[in-house]
């Protein structure tokens, strides 16, 4: 998704912000721009494309030289991706210059509005209504013009903001979209995301909603927009900035595929003692809330997070005696079922950003629920506002396509999920001692994975490149894991392929089967091998292309499909975790032999901070 750095203090602003958006790029965009002030004047260059792009063009015309700055990289939401609709967008009289993340949800009222004022309107962008508003609304103060254009924006937004008349300042808010302020020693950093910060600083402070910073080169001030001074208080990064360096892979995806046992271990770790699972951040809210009164759990999240949330539903749903419905967010936040206290709300995602996800909190909320966030990032907007957070610690994720988020997801649920079993004496208790001793052994086994699955995965998506279409198929939890594959294949080799329950493929799409069609049986789930056995049958006798996954030792699939990829046992709840790791390399071998940028899928972007 977009991003913005900003900066002030002694160094050459341009450097830093170039310097800072490239390490902002894993998020996806598709044009760049920065403005520079040098305290009389500010001057602004933007192009389409990459950062790269934005510094070749500084090349053939220079920026002025300043010490203060922003910058920004936009991912497109409203107006193409051109020079003129890339950011800083300023009025027309070059008073106000705005970078903006996200969306003006009301911009098109507020349009009309300027419009009928005589203002005239140069890009297709939402975002232009605010240069415009703040010259409307000017009074000779900077400050107070934006505390009083920031209440007629809705939506959720993170904005850094220069004025022409006070160029030795810049203003950055935060609504419901993240951005970070960074200390350094006598500069400061903007940024939307700490990955950029850590060449310089590891002292950060996430800008809450509704606040408002005031950045100039003697200090840092952050106010609510009424003018209540907050004392900003200052956080250490944990992660280092060689958790974002590529080390020997080509791209991210592949070393963070590569990445999974030892962030598996890091999610396990401190979490199991004696046999017992420890959650110390559910322990306050599971003193507040009385879990065996629940009468429904929900689970709402998108994308990958969503499929993890599938897998959490079978697991929870066996385990405790409370139906559990998932959903996808954007869905959820206009449709769903009845809501109340006795309802608990779970929520997963990655960055703890995402809009959808963030709007379905906030109905779950309005109606009283106790919400639960599964994300990787403990200080955002989502860990923030749910009542718990419990976090996967799976180091940061770079590459668009999420695969370690997914595992690490899925093992948090399991976590929960006995807890959950435990508070409600539910019927799962007997499989609990089981589940624990395996989830010691899972970083173990999904290494093994690795090893035993890597290059057949590499020849067989060769052997794909020609293809158009691809169908995966399983039952129940592999079901799941089809679903989670396809989505893979989709996102990083741009293949047309499709999920389908084994059983469901003679309904309908068995039209679909043609000689040499490929198609990925998944059998995982040992009480439903024999059904899935005769489903394969089927497919095979009308010639498709059939590569089995299954558990060593299972020679019967081995003897029916065309190729086989063995996996480890472990406990069926854990299978889906086991069984992702050659559906992710497939998805990335399959990427890269058709030449994709594999972290970069074209039309997407990581942490979707619009809904
Ligand atoms: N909505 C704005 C635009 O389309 C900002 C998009 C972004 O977050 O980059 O220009």
């Amino acid at each position: 998704m977009s991003g913005i750095v900003g900066y002030i203090g002694k160094s050459s602003a341009h450097t830093i912000i170039l310097d800072c958006l490239t390490d902002l790029d894993y998020r996806g965009y598709d044009s760049a721009g920065i403005a520079i002030s040098n305290m009389e004047s500010i001057e602004v260059r933007k192009e389409k494309g990459r950062v790269e792009d934005l510094s070749a063009l500084l090349e053939i015309e220079p920026i002025l030289k300043g010490n203060i700055g922003i910058g920004h990289t936009r991912w497109a939401s409203h107006g193409a991706p051109t020079v003129a609709n890339a950011h800083p967008l300023c009025d027309e009289n070059g008073q106000f210059y705005v970078a903006h993340n996200g969306i003006i949800e009301n911009y098109s009222q507020l349009k009309n509005m300027l419009k009928s004022k005589g203002y005239v309107f140069k890009t297709e962008t939402d975002t232009e209504v605010i240069p415009h508003l703040l010259v409307h609304y000017y009074n000779g103060n900077f400050e107070d013009t934006v505390k009083k254009v920031l209440p007629l924006l809705k939506g959720s937004f993170a904005l850094a903001i220069m004025s022409k008349e006070q160029p030795d300042t810049i203003i950055a808010i935060s609504q419901e979209n993240p951005l970070i302020i960074g200390f350094g020693q006598q500069e400061a950093f903007l940024s939307s995301d700490i990955s950029a910060l850590l060449s310089y600083t590891k002292e950060i402070y996430p800008i809450k909603n509704g606040e408002i910073a005031i950045l100039t080169p003697n200090e840092i001030k952050v106010q609510t927009i009424s003018g209540e001074i907050i004392q900003p208080e200052k956080k250490m990064v944990e992660w280092d900035k060689e958790d974002f360096s590529l080390q020997e892979y080509e791209y991210y995806m592949l070393k963070e595929i590569m990445e999974q046992p030892k962030e598996i271990k890091k999610t396990l770790e401190g979490r199991i003692e004696e046999n017992n699972i420890h959650l110390p951040e559910l322990e306050a809210f599971l003193t507040e809330h009385n879990v065996s009164k629940y009468r429904k759990i929900d689970i709402v999240a998108s994308g990958t997070a969503y499929h993890a949330g599938i897998v959490g539903k079978k697991v929870i749903e066996t385990m405790i005696n409370i139906p559990v419905e998932v959903s996808i967010s954007s869905e959820f936040r206009y449709e769903h079922g009845p809501l109340n206290e006795e309802n608990l709300v779970i929520f997963i995602s990655q960055s703890g950003e995402t809009a959808d996800t963030l709007s379905a909190l906030k109905e779950a909320k309005l109606h009283g629920c106790p919400t639960i966030a599964i994300t990787n990032r403990k200080r955002s907007n989502l860990a923030r506002k749910a009542d718990c957070t419990i976090c996967t610690n799976a180091g940061p994720e770079l590459a668009v396509p999420a695969t370690k988020a997914y595992t690490t997801q899925i093992t948090v649920l399991l976590l929960l999920a006995i807890v959950l079993t435990e508070k409600t004496n539910g019927p799962g208790m007997e499989r609990i001692r089981e589940m624990i001793s395996e989830l010691q052994l899972l970083p173990e086994e999904v290494e093994k994975t690795l090893i035993m699955t890597q290059d057949a995965i590499d020849q067989f998506a060769q052997v794909t490149e020609d293809q158009e279409s691809l169908f995966l198929i399983g039952r129940g939890l592999d079901y799941v894991l089809a679903l989670e594959g396809a989505l893979k294949l989709q996102e990083v080799a741009y293949l047309h392929a499709d999920a389908y329950a084994s059983g469901e493929m003679k309904h309908g799409t068995m039209a679909l089967i043609t000689p040499g069609v490929p198609v990925i049986a998944l059998s995982t789930q040992k009480h439903l091998r024999d059904k899935t056995i005769n489903n394969i049958r089927e497919i095979k006798a009308r010639n498709a292309f059939v590569v089995g996954v299954t558990t060593i030792g299972d020679d019967d699939i081995g003897e029916i499909v065309d190729e086989v990829m063995y996996i480890p046992e472990v406990h069926p709840f854990l299978m889906p975790i086991v069984a992702a790791i050659p559906l992710q390399l497939l998805a990335y071998y399959a990427g890269t032999v058709r030449g994709f940028n594999v972290d970069r899928p074209r039309n997407l972007a990581k942490s979707l901070t619009v809904e």
